[in-house]
């Protein structure tokens, strides 16, 4: 498996995510605490002015944020 997750495309089932998918932009291991990448989405939506949101991913045993294109 790559090292580099960031720029990887999400394709985890989850509502949230808009159907063609979206960009992940940030990634915290699946053991820490979740909030850390709820606070690094809403970060990200209010820098960039893009709607973000977070998600666990199973298979990356990770938080992912990811950045919806458009
Ligand atoms: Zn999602």
């Amino acid at each position: 498996m790559s090292a580099t997750l960031a720029g990887a495309v999400a394709t985890a089932a989850c509502r949230l995510c808009p159907p063609q998918g979206g960009e992940v932009v940030a990634v915290y291991p699946g053991d820490g605490p979740a909030h850390r990448a709820a606070h690094r989405a809403w970060e990200e939506s209010t820098t960039t002015g893009l709607p973000h949101h977070d998600h666990y991913d199973p298979v990356l045993d990770a938080f992912v944020v990811v950045r919806h294109q458009d």
